[in-house]
């Protein structure tokens, strides 16, 4: 099969998007390539085609487990095989699953980027036929760009081990990421292929407000359709949606402290259109694929180009016409510029926090590699009598230096060992009537049932047995303390994943040029964004695709700034002559409003004067 037939055959596209073909030919060929095509332009097409064209199973190295399980059945709905191995499965699953990529018809196998140090991955490495290292999210590797992971380092110790060229792909990397991304990939020599960032359908409006509830209001009234409010913390997503709730409009709010399942439903209603605007923070959608957005408001600023690039770019994914909105103030500049100094606590500060961490935890020193600590960030602060905020930010940049791994919010599954063993148990008193049911159940999903505790999957065991999730916890709960079965209830929880054993103070070496440097870019990263929304020369779009290093585009024409320019009298009064001149002087009132209308109507006065002046006629 071509590209063109395998994209037909399990796509069912007829074409490819701009530069799709390019980058899947230069992976064909054998070369590694970086693909840079913006939210939505259709990057896993770009290596999904050329693995199925290939002899072998595809590592995709992927952030986020949501990601994955989204991917992961994705493709099993086109019929092509494809598994994941992400955090929270035991070791016992994962060993499993890479006894299935070696020996099965495996096509895809995503993976989160810390599995690739552990000693079972490696172990497999040699019977794994890969055909291609695909590196999703690729600038994630790269120190200096918005999102660095530590981990993601491991990949270009697996091209030592595995001989497969390398397909990265991301959405947000400046030229000077891009060239990181691609020497830490360990590419032969550089070779990139990017589309352009144009979005030619999306307005970007930003707008300074005292109100932003008001403007938010008037943006959800304005626009029809669906749409996404960012927010900055979890209890503005709340307060926000409810009053737009108040005010009648259909809203949801969305964020990570919610359980699994209450998010799953409130992504469900909103992507099924049953909620029209979703208030979230910025846990909320990446990898949703939702065409139909008309708008996404940031109530509060990002803090960078790269991630308001990224939301906003959410909006009109269709190609229809959409709105990026972007509200601000005094309060958010100033905000913006402290927010260096609190995201970087002094070394000091945190090489001392590393070792109180352990000591929290009771973990002597040359101990702890592996771990998972369950930390409760405030519970912590509150015995050493620390500031929230320093010590988050500390710990986040310390897994930056590849400490440790933090977890926020990680829903970990259910699970569930029978302790009994399989010819006892039909014997087994068991008090319930619909206990032996949960039990058949069990044996029947998860073989390892009787061997190690499994994660199961909640919804399907309740729906099998006919009972309600509550219902379904109530039943193993019972059966647990009857010493049926070993059960380990679901938890929702932040989970520290200790790299290394503790070292002594004095070794935790945290390098101060890369304090300096990491400080300084994340400096600029802020001021270009209160550069964003203080400009009032510049289009928008040439002045976000100009930050990522497209320095060709032409004014957009539909964002505030161009919006704004078209309404001034002098190009205004030029124009509209020019454009009475092309109709012979025929025109009406209604059509000069359909094409120089704004909102405040300025084109009349001068058209008035130009019609005094007997520059233009009289329209009719
Ligand atoms: P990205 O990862 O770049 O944000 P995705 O790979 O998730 O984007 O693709 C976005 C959407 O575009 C998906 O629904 C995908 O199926 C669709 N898509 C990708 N390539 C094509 C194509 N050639 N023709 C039509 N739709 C496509
Ligand atoms: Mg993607």
């Amino acid at each position: 099969m071509t590209a063109h037939e395998v994209l037909k055959t399990y796509w069912g596209y007829e074409s490819f998007r701009p530069k799709q073909e390019e980058i899947i030919r230069e992976a064909l060929a054998g070369r590694d390539v970086l693909a840079i095509l913006p939210t939505g332009g259709g990057k896993s097409v770009c290596f999904q085609v050329p693995c199925l064209m290939r002899e072998g199973i595809g590592l995709v190295v992927t952030p986020l487990i949501a990601l994955m399980k989204d991917q992961v059945q994705n493709l099993e709905a086109r019929g092509i095989r494809a598994m994941a191995i992400h955090a929270g499965m035991s070791r016992h699953e994962v060993d499993l699953a890479l006894n299935n990529a070696a020996y099965g018809d495996y096509k895809f196998l995503y993976l989160s980027p810390e599995r690739l140090q552990t000693r079972l991955f490696q172990s497999y490495l040699d019977v794994l036929k890969v055909s291609y290292i695909v590196v999703d999210e690729a600038h994630c590797i790269s120190q200096w760009g918005y999102d660095f992971r530590p981990s993601y380092l491991e990949i270009g110790k697996l091209r030592e081990r595995v001989d497969a060229p390398v397909i990265a792909l991301t959405a947000t990397a400046t030229p000077l990421v891009a060239r990181d991304i691609m020497e830490k990939l360990k590419f032969p020599e550089e070779n990139l292929l990017r589309s352009g960032f144009e979005r030619p359908n999306l307005s970007y409006i930003v707008r300074k407000t005292q109100d932003k509830i008001g403007q938010v209001r008037s943006v959800c009234a304005g626009v029809e359709g669906s749409g996404i409010v960012y927010v900055r913390s979890r209890a503005r997503a709340q307060d926000l949606a409810e009053s737009l709730k108040a005010a009648g409009i259909s809203a949801s709010y969305y964020h990570a402290g919610l359980g699994a399942l209450s998010r799953a439903d409130r992504q469900k209603d909103w992507k099924e259109g049953r909620t029209r605007v979703m208030v979230c923070t910025n846990a909320f959608g990446m990898g949703i694929d939702k065409p139909d957005v008309r708008f996404v408001v940031h109530a509060d600023i990002p803090d960078s180009p790269e991630a308001y690039f990224q939301e906003a770019g959410r909006a009109g994914r269709d190609g229809k016409p959409s709105y990026a909105v972007l509200l601000w103030n005094g309060t958010d500049t100033a905000r913006l510029r402290q927010l260096e100094e609190v995201s970087f606590p002094s070394l000091e500060f945190m090489e001392e926090l590393y070792q109180k961490i352990h000591i929290f935890f009771q973990i002597p020193y040359d101990e702890g590699e592996g771990r998972m600590l369950k930390l409760d960030v405030k519970e912590f602060c509150k015995h050493y009598k620390l500031q929230l905020s320093p010590v988050y930010y500390a710990i986040k940049y310390m897994e930056r230096e590849g400490h440790w791994t933090l977890s926020e919010d990680m829903d970990i599954p259910t699970r569930v060992k029978i302790d009994v063993d399989r010819a006892a148990l039909y014997h087994t008193d068991l008090p319930d009537p619909a206990m032996p049911q949960v039990l058949e159940t069990l044996m029947r999903l998860y073989t390892g049932v009787f061997s190690y505790p499994v994660s199961i999957d909640e919804e399907a065991v309740a729906a099998r047995c006919g009972v309600s999730i509550p219902a379904l916890r109530q039943l193993l709960y019972g059966l647990s303390i009857n010493h049926v079965i070993r059960y380990i209830p679901a938890d929702h929880a932040t989970v520290l994943f200790l790299q290394h054993s503790r070292l002594r103070p004095g070794n935790v070496q945290l390098s101060p040029q890369r304090y300096k440097l990491l400080r300084s870019t994340f400096a600029e990263r802020t001021q270009a964004m209160t550069e964003y929304v203080e400009e009032e020369d510049t289009c928008r779009s040439r002045f976000l695709l100009k930050y990522f290093g497209q320095e060709e585009s032409e004014p957009c024409g539909r964002c505030d700034i161009c919006r704004a320019a078209k309404a001034r009298p002098a190009d205004l009064a030029a124009r509209l002559k020019a454009w009475i001149g092309e109709r012979e002087g025929q025109y009406t009132l209604k059509e000069v409003a359909a094409a120089f209308g704004t909102a405040d109507e300025s084109y009349l006065p001068v058209l008035r004067e130009l019609i005094d002046r007997k520059e233009v006629p009289h329209h009719q």
